[in-house]
């Protein structure tokens, strides 16, 4: 309902993710009027729970929160939502070279040389990292010639041993979705720099995967939105957005939304599906190209009780066989039911999808149980999500810059055109395609929005 002033936002919000949300929580607080715009009948986007009885809860999407993650720490302490640590405790798994080991702490026990190997690679980038300023990427001294090349052809070039060479691809898959060919080592550069290192990005205690929220992640996006109230719109995909220095007019679902100003808090390649009136700068326009999602898939495997446990196995495992590459024990906070979870990344994720449905589970459980023993093929249920198949999310778990992406595009990331501000995980620095990078960018775009108010 528009007011007196022909308006019914101040701010209109396109996308409830946490980027959005976040955006909108912000706005509120500082006294504006936000209207948030979301395509799905949920809100938390890239974050899914799915109930498994008893109140419980498993995650389909976005889940760990670690150190330093400072944003998405604040705003789950503020709704309430407290966290618990991922459980660790016994012998991690590494498939590699055909071959099972058990190993405990951060290193396991490989060919000297081959862990020589990913040690001096892994300090390289993070000292290529250190140089990059996470706010201009491209402004880097030596940006043109980090763009040019792929994460993929630094790791032929770099590392000598074909161990250590398919050890980080594996990892890769499930960091970003993406095979290192599909990545500038630019973008690698800034993604390593926006986490801190690339140990930060990858270990469980004192990195990205350290704690897990009590109720799943999304119940932070649920309550958030609970205290927004009338100011989230569900069911109300935007298709349109006329803008002008008077403000912009949304068209959202058969609604029309008048308000002084956009944030679009959406994966960067959906902005193609929006008409903007008049049209986007080039620039904008290409970025969407530019940047294409990951693919990934995740799934979950419950059991009565969390067995690998009992054998002394803490849940976490690397398969370079695949498909499934990595996993973890994602039972909840009192180990009761037990549950795996799996990713499938990258060019495996686009393989695995080809499956059909009952294809996709018997492989996926094979997987655990090449790894867990026969126990792990008796699942009592097997729980999946294929982030690429969601029209409002198109991959995940984030969207990577392509070679020549960053120094072409780079600077139209974050730059307002006109009335309309951009968030997203994707326009973070600091954890850039992650759950705190969303909520920061979805702070810095209301600022924006409230300075231009
Ligand atoms: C499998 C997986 C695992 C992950 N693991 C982790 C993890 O453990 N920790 C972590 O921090 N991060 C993780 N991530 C990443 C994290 O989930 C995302 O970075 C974050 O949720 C993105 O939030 P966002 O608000 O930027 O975007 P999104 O969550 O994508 O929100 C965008 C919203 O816009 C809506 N939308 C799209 N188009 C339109 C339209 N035209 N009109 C209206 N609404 C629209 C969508 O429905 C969605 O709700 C993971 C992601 C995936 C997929």
């Amino acid at each position: 309902m528009a007011s007196a002033s022909g308006r019914d936002a101040d701010v209109a919000i396109i996308g409830a993710g946490f980027a959005g949300l976040a955006a909108a929580r912000s706005l509120a607080v500082a006294g504006a009027e936000p209207l948030v715009l979301e395509a799905r009948e949920r809100v938390g986007g890239r974050t899914l729970n799915v109930e498994i009885g008893e109140g419980k809860v498993v995650e389909m999407g976005g889940q760990w929160i670690g150190p330093t993650q400072e944003r998405i720490a604040a705003l789950a302490r503020e709704v309430g939502v407290e966290t618990f640590r991922t459980h660790t405790e016994g012998a991690n798994l590494l498939r590699l070279d055909g071959r099972l080991r058990r190993y405990s702490g951060t290193i396991p026990r490989l060919n000297p040389l081959a862990l020589l190997d990913v040690a001096r690679a892994l300090r390289k980038l993070n000292r290529l990292a250190e140089g990059i300023d996470r706010e201009a990427p491209w402004l880097d001294r030596d940006a043109a010639r980090l763009d040019r090349i792929s994460l993929g052809a630094w790791i032929d070039r770099t590392l000598m041993s074909a161990t250590a060479k398919r050890l980080i691809r594996v990892a890769g898959r499930t960091i970003w979705g993406a095979e290192p060919e599909e990545m500038s080592l630019l973008h690698t550069a800034f993604y390593v720099r926006s986490a801190g290192s690339f140990e930060l990005l990858t270990d469980v205690e004192g990195g990205a995967q350290q704690d897990r929220f009590i109720g799943g992640s999304q119940e932070v996006a649920t309550r958030v939105a609970a205290e927004l109230g009338q100011r989230v719109r569900l069911g109300a995909p935007v298709s349109r957005i006329a803008h002008g220095p008077e403000g912009v007019i949304v068209d959202a679902g058969g609604d029309r939304v008048r308000a002084r100003r956009a944030i679009v808090a959406l994966p960067p390649p959906l902005t193609a599906a929006i008409e903007f009136d008049p049209g986007l700068p080039p620039s904008r326009r290409q970025l969407a190209q530019r940047m294409p999602p990951g693919w990934l898939v995740k799934m979950v495997a419950v059991y009565d009780e969390p067995f690998w446990r009992a054998d002394g196995l803490s849940g976490e495992a690397l398969n370079e066989e695949g498909p499934v590459t990595m996993t973890f024990d994602n039972s909840p906070p009192d180990g009761s039911p037990g549950a795996l979870v799996g990713f499938v990344g990258g060019r495996d994720a686009r393989a695995f999808a080809g499956l059909g449905k009952s294809e996709r589970r018997r492989t996926a459980l094979a997987c655990f149980e090449s790894l867990f023993g026969p126990q792990a093929r008796a699942a009592e249920r097997y729980l999946e999500q294929d982030w690429a198949a969601e029209r409002w999310s198109g991959g995940g778990p984030v969207c990577n810059f392509a070679t020549g992406g960053w120094t072409a595009s780079g600077p139209a990331l974050r730059e307002p055109v006109g009335a309309i501000h951009w968030a997203g995980a994707e326009t973070a620095t600091r954890w850039c395609g992650y759950i705190d990078g969303a909520v920061s960018s979805g702070e810095r775009a209301a600022a924006e929005a409230l300075a231009a108010l």
